[in-house]
């Protein structure tokens, strides 16, 4: 039964419509952070097992990570199987897996590009492949999933988009219909400079039309990570993102960290907030991701910051997605794993499902 079950939400195109249902409570807010016992087949909508989320009853950690990579930048990666079972003994039942579009060079011993300045960290296929190989592998041995798995392409090279429509071609051609989400890619991300990151201009924006009108035409949500800016200049970049959205009106299109990062720790949350508003009501094509524990150790921690942002979240609750930004590297084990869900599967007063459409 679970099999026929998972086979059929694979089998449909899908969108990710993030619901928290109605009603916000002071009870909902000191719930347990204990993990659903909810199975795949309750999220089925229209079926007799379909119920909807209810706050009051039950926990506010999140079944969906909508931003993680089951491979690292360099180096050996967690086993597909044991990032499954991670996903399991969290309550997680939708994941998105982003490749790691900028993979190090294939020479150097470096897992994480920060450590490893002037290495290049370049877009490339390479992740996708493995992505979608192990998946493959995966689906077909694999009885007891409880976790549905959405691929997504990593590799498109924003600065330099010439060749993205001809490569998703070559990945329809390897793996017919398995990939059905874009992203992360980066337009600007500062932290990657030291490793032969190019940022986009206005100018390659303007030539991604061709592969946006393949996403278009797909339904497949495309995941951009786009600094802001930083602490010196916060809305250094901020025209970069305008420009897309009025390029790109009809794409599905996902604000990865709402825009923060490292680079900029110390914006003030009532002006990010607006920055934030002004593009959701502007753009209805337009989702945020909140993943990364950076945000958390920069903002949500603070009482009264995290306060100015379950206020917003709660107004635009259909408009957010959650995730961890998870980097599987083997050096990793369980706990933080663990212990990344429940930092950055916050706010409390929020809780995300995912639907499918046929
Ligand atoms: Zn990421």
């Amino acid at each position: 039964m679970l099999k026929k079950i998972t086979t059929l939400f694979i089998s449909f195109s899908v969108l990710l419509i993030v619901v928290a249902c109605a009603g916000t409570s002071e009870q909902s807010l000191s719930s347990p952070a204990s993990t659903t016992s909810r199975d795949l087949a309750s999220f089925i909508p229209n079926v007799a097992s379909h119920t909807c989320y209810d706050r009051n009853s039950e926990p506010y950690i999140s079944v969906v990570d909508a931003h993680m990579h089951p491979r690292p930048f360099g180096g050996p990666a967690v086993p597909f199987a044991e990032m499954n079972d991670y996903f399991n003994n969290t309550g997680v039942r939708f994941a998105i897996y982003f490749g790691i579009g900028q993979v190090l060079e294939v020479d150097s011993t470096c897992t994480y590009y920060l450590d490893c300045p002037g290495t290049k960290a370049l877009p490339s296929i390479k992740n996708d492949f493995a992505n979608a190989m192990q998946y493959d592998i995966y689906r077909d041995t694999h009885e007891n999933k409880d976790v549905h798995i959405v691929l997504s392409m990593s590799f498109p090279d924003l600065a330099h988009p010439e060749h993205v429509v001809e490569l998703i071609h070559l990945y329809d051609k390897e793996f017919p219909g398995m990939f059905k989400w874009a992203g992360e890619l980066n337009v600007i991300k500062q932290a990657l400079l030291k490793n032969g990151h190019e940022p986009a201009t206005i100018d390659s924006i303007d030539k991604w039309a061709g592969f946006m009108k393949i996403l278009r035409e797909r339904n497949i949500p495309v995941t951009l990570h786009s600094d802001l800016g930083n602490d010196k200049d916060p809305t250094k970049f901020v025209y970069l993102m305008k420009h897309i959205l009025k390029q790109y009106p009809d794409n599905k299109i996902i604000w990865a960290h709402m825009g923060l990062s490292k680079e900029l720790a110390t914006m003030d949350p009532a002006i990010h907030i607006k920055i934030m508003k002004s593009a959701l009501d502007e753009n209805s094509n337009l989702m945020l991701d909140t993943s990364w524990r950076v945000l958390y150790d920069t903002y949500f921690f603070k009482p009264e910051v995290e306060k100015q942002y379950i206020a917003f979240f709660n107004e635009y609750s259909d408009r957010i997605l959650n995730g961890t930004d998870f980097v599987a590297s083997r050096s990793k084990t369980f706990e933080p794993r663990k212990r990344s869900c429940h930092l950055l599967q916050q706010p409390k007063a929020l809780y995300l499902k995912v639907f499918l459409e046929h």
